[in-house]
């Protein structure tokens, strides 16, 4: 259902791999212990059983995206953020008390699939109107698909003479704003105004001290989304809580993901529930470096 990441550390507790997989992980569920023993050897216990012979730990990418900028990044310091990636598609993590929260089913945090429009477009899972069916990559290459076929942006109809109507993607649509197409610019509107509205939410629902919205979307919008977010939840948001929050980038790239490996094997191996309804991985690992359990207190709780 939604792509997760896969950890693995090497014999030095270097990290090895971070992989990519389309598991609709549920935590110490018959599906996680399977994709585990078939692709990774991993017993029971938690433990590599084949050619690897390592420990894996897994999480949505988000979430140990989120971890990443907790230990290294934006979220230094700051035991309740939300972090929302806005790319292709939108993820989202949510930190509280220092610590991930994952829902009784393992699956919170998917900020991506709040409703934004109650009659907006259909989402990729089925439903109507989230965040990710309005302002995602996907969603805008759908819309700029939409308006070239219709003739509506002269900027989209003249780009898909160049390069096909089906390559048309969400940089095409932020271009034809910078442009000047007043289709584009709606286009882009709508979708900074639906990430702002869902930031509102996720101010009154979470009480986050700091909103952490990166992804490749939003970093080419930059200044552009993050002040119209500032001030729509100053306008919108439970005035007391919407004065102790900060809406600011990452401060890690592309590979934050793999930043977020050390944190995860760090709080994995110090939380004896971290495979609910299996029994405590056996420390086989050193323990980590301490240093980064003081940068990130909270995460190594037990
Ligand atoms: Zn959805």
């Amino acid at each position: 259902m939604k792509r997760q990441t896969v950890l693995l550390l090497g014999p030095d507790r270097s990290v090895i791999s971070g992989v990519a997989t389309h598991l609709n992980l549920l935590f110490g569920s018959a599906l996680a212990r399977r994709f585990e023993i078939e692709h990774f050897q991993v017993g029971s216990e938690g433990r590599t059983e084949g050619a690897l012979g390592l420990p894996a730990y897994l999480d949505r990418d988000t979430n140990v995206a989120a971890l990443g900028e907790a230990a290294f990044g934006a979220g230094r310091g700051q035991p309740d953020f939300v972090y929302v990636t806005v790319s292709t598609g939108i993820g989202g993590s949510i930190v509280t008390d220092g610590r991930l929260f994952h829902g009784p089913d393992g699956m919170a945090g998917e900020l991506g699939h709040v409703p934004v429009e109650a009659e907006g477009p259909v989402c990729g899972c089925g439903g109507r109107g989230h965040l990710e069916a309005v302002a995602s990559g996907i969603a805008l290459a759908r819309d700029a698909r939409a308006a070239a076929e219709a003739g509506t942006s002269p900027f989209l109809v003249g780009r898909a003479q160049t390069i096909g109507t089906a390559m048309l993607s969400g940089r095409d649509v932020a271009e034809g704003e910078d442009a000047g197409d007043p289709a584009c610019s709606a286009l882009m509107r709508r979708a900074r105004r639906a990430i702002a509205t869902a930031c509102v939410g996720f101010v009154n629902a979470f009480n986050p001290h700091r909103i952490i919205i990166g992804g490749s979307i939003a970093d080419a919008q930059g200044e552009r989304l993050l002040e119209l977010v500032r001030n729509t939840v100053a306008r919108e948001a439970f005035s007391r809580l919407a004065a102790v929050v900060e809406i600011v980038p990452p401060e890690l790239g592309a590979d934050v993901s793999l930043a977020g490996a050390h944190p995860l094997v760090s709080s994995r191996l110090g939380d004896p529930a971290w495979r609910r309804g299996g029994p405590a991985p056996q420390p086989t690992l050193a323990a980590p470096a301490t240093d980064l359990s003081v940068q990130t207190p909270g995460f190594g709780r037990a």
